[in-house]
């Protein structure tokens, strides 16, 4: 792949994506996948499907590597809370179960998410929120239970001041980056659809911001991800 970037993983939304993202890392050497049921998609849920998913992914030594997007969302759907929250517990032990980590979508619900959280902390095979867009204050609170952060091109928006605090302030061994692609292109690519290779320019951002060199900064957030995801043992 360009842009230096040598391994991406395909994160699913729903069961139909999950069995995409799944044929995606079959097909493309370099990319490793998640299956999971993103909270705007809850009415589709179907735990036994999931589960066979995950089962089928673990047999054939497929690049599965986490369960995820999963999470509450309160920013759209406002009147299915209860079954978001009983989605999300299911999925996170279906992750358990499989000794799978997490990858967590919290939106307008970070109370009810935490409180999910702390029932289930410490998270034996890890946890990252993902697209953190939360304050400092939270985003200790999560990393006291040993849960990951994973910032997007969010950081290089003008506006967003308190993820740059964030992303400024917090342990160098406890986030990464990520795309979330096709959505939030970092600036210069803001609007745009996003992809993979534009990591760089959040890699290049909060290299700035917290006053290291892009090398050091690219190598500590790869060097986190692959050990988080596993991505360095041998599936062959
Ligand atoms: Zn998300």
């Amino acid at each position: 792949m360009r842009a230096g970037v040598n391994k991406a993983i395909c994160v699913a939304w729903d069961i139909p994506s999950s069995e995409k993202a799944s044929e995606i890392a079959k097909t493309y050497e370099s990319v490793y996948y998640a299956v999971g049921v993103h909270p705007d998609n809850v009415d589709e849920y179907d735990a036994k499907k999931l589960e066979n998913l995950i089962k089928q992914g673990i047999e054939n030594k497929q690049k599965l590597v986490a369960v995820g997007e999963i999470g509450l969302d309160y920013y759209r759907i406002k009147d299915n809370k209860e079954k978001q929250k009983q989605v999300f517990i299911s999925q996170i032990k279906l992750a358990n179960k499989y000794h799978l980590p997490i990858i967590i979508h919290c939106r307008d619900a970070y109370g009810d998410t935490m409180e999910i959280l702390k029932q289930f902390a410490p998270f034996k095979f890890g946890a990252v929120m993902h697209c953190y867009s939360g304050s400092l204050e939270y985003a200790n609170e999560l990393l006291k239970l040993g849960i990951k952060l994973s910032f997007t091109g969010v950081v290089t928006y003008k506006n967003a001041t308190n993820v740059k605090e964030v992303v400024k302030n917090i342990p160098l061994d406890s986030f990464f980056l990520e795309t979330d692609c096709p959505y939030l292109a970092p600036t210069p690519h803001r609007g745009e659809r996003n992809e993979p290779a534009n990591v760089l320019d959040t890699a290049k951002y909060v290299a700035e911001l917290r006053e290291m060199t892009l090398t050091d900064l690219i190598s500590a957030t790869d060097q986190n991800a692959t050990t988080f995801f596993k991505l360095d043992i041998d599936r062959t």
